[in-house]
């Protein structure tokens, strides 16, 4: 039996409008003889409604009680889609997470997925060509609804596929796909046609928003195979797969930018063992990420430390540093939130040299300073002035070609 997931986002079900697309594209796929599992998620805008009338009803809302309240919004996605099916003579019903079960941890509000009933699924689709299931939403082993965090349907639609070995995983959305940037800065931005998990895990974690990056490490973990497509068209998306000779030969894949960057630097603090550690354990504890640091000697016995954390999170941060700052021997606390993040990205960069080099070239070619460099096997990030956010990354997209289609040499030295 073929199984083929198909996740359709909260603009795709916006109204009967869309949500009649959306049988469309269900009924080309059972006209090839697939059974289909269809995720769906809270109608546009649900979500936040839900949550602001959390917020009036209550300061402190239990996070369970929250969860309760949040998973009605793909509830009423998937009865009505399901009434919808029926209607035009589909056999099909409608699912939530608890009736399965998809089982999560108790994590309310980000809760992980631990195993899923798959064997249910199977009975059901006896009687059943299209399973209409909630995304989102999972139960824990005491029987309290829970959430997958914001952007959740994504990992359910994945997990889903992982345990039914579907051929496909789906995710239909409002964009046709996966850019080499955010085409809203680069008109020349292109879409791909094949992303590496990898590749695709730091474009997510920069701000593309087109995937939570969960669901993009579950595909990795279980090899699923992700189509990102438009509702809206029949064109094919970009492909998510395990990174292979083909996309080795290409130098770079893509080009992500962070704008949620705030730098802290930490003047003249001793140059002794145990600083860096007495600055990043605190903020381990209180739960901020850092994300890119340095250190160097500024005097004799002395070092500055800079480093990055979310903008959020600033004002915590700042509170830290604060109160340990002294006992660092720290001459000075600089805090500043215009910078902003821009990175190039490819799994090419593992065999291939001489990409920071081109990407600082041009930047500099743009007079654009360059704050902090950070690198990763596959990523070389930096840190800029907030002002030259979108030059920057139109200038990296022309450094590196990135408008026109790779040529494939078919050698990846
Ligand atoms: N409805 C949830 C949200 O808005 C989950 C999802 O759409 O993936 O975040
Ligand atoms: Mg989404």
């Amino acid at each position: 039996m073929d199984v083929v997931v198909q996740k359709f986002g909260g603009s795709s079900v916006a109204d009967l409008e869309c949500m009649q697309q959306v049988m469309a594209k269900v009924k080309q796929t059972l006209q090839q003889g697939s059974k289909i599992v269809v995720i769906l998620s809270a109608m546009a805008g649900e979500t936040d409604r839900l949550i602001s009338l959390a917020k009036e009803w209550s300061k402190t809302p239990r996070p369970e009680e929250m969860d309760v309240l949040l998973t009605t919004g793909e509830q009423i996605s998937v009865s009505l889609f399901s009434m919808l099916l029926n209607d035009n003579r589909i056999k099909a019903r409608s699912l939530l997470g608890f009736q399965i079960p998809i089982h999560t941890d108790n994590s309310f509000g980000k809760a992980r997925i631990l195993d899923i009933d798959h064997e249910y699924l199977r009975n059901l689709f006896k009687k059943n060509d299209v399973l209409v299931v909630a995304g989102f939403q999972g139960c824990d082993v005491s029987r309290n609804l829970t959430t997958l965090g914001r952007g959740g349907s994504d990992t359910s639609a994945v997990a889903l596929a992982a345990a039914l070995q579907a051929s496909v995983c789906e995710i239909y959305t409002d964009v046709d796909g996966v850019y080499t940037t955010d085409p809203n800065v680069c008109p020349q931005a292109r879409k791909l046609s094949r992303i590496a998990y990898d590749e695709m895990l730091e474009m997510a974690s920069m701000g593309a928003k087109v995937l939570q990056i969960r669901s993009v490490e579950f595909a990795k973990k279980y090899n699923v195979p992700v189509h990102v497509r438009s509702t809206f068209s029949d064109e094919p998306g970009t492909f998510l797969v395990q990174e292979d000779q083909e996309m080795e030969s290409v130098l770079v894949s893509g080009i992500a930018y962070d704008k949620d960057q705030a730098r802290i630097t930490l003047v003249d603090v001793f140059d002794e063992p145990g600083v860096a550690a007495s600055v990043f354990e605190p903020m381990a504890a209180a739960g901020i990420v850092v994300d890119m640091i340095v250190q160097n000697p500024s005097r004799e016995g002395r070092t500055d430390i800079t480093f990055t954390v979310h903008k959020g999170d600033l004002e915590r941060a700042r509170r830290i540093i604060e109160k340990i700052k002294d006992n660092l021997g720290a001459r000075g606390l600089f805090t500043d939130t215009n910078v902003n993040k821009v990175s190039v990205i490819g799994v090419g960069m593992r065999n291939h040299s001489g990409v920071a080099a081109i990407a600082f070239k041009s930047l500099q070619a743009e007079d654009i300073n360059i704050l902090m460099i950070s690198t990763s096997e596959i990523k070389i990030s930096c840190l800029i002035e907030e002002k030259y956010t979108e030059l920057a990354v139109r200038t990296l997209h022309e450094a590196f070609g990135l408008e026109k289609e790779p040529q494939v040499t078919g050698f990846s030295e």
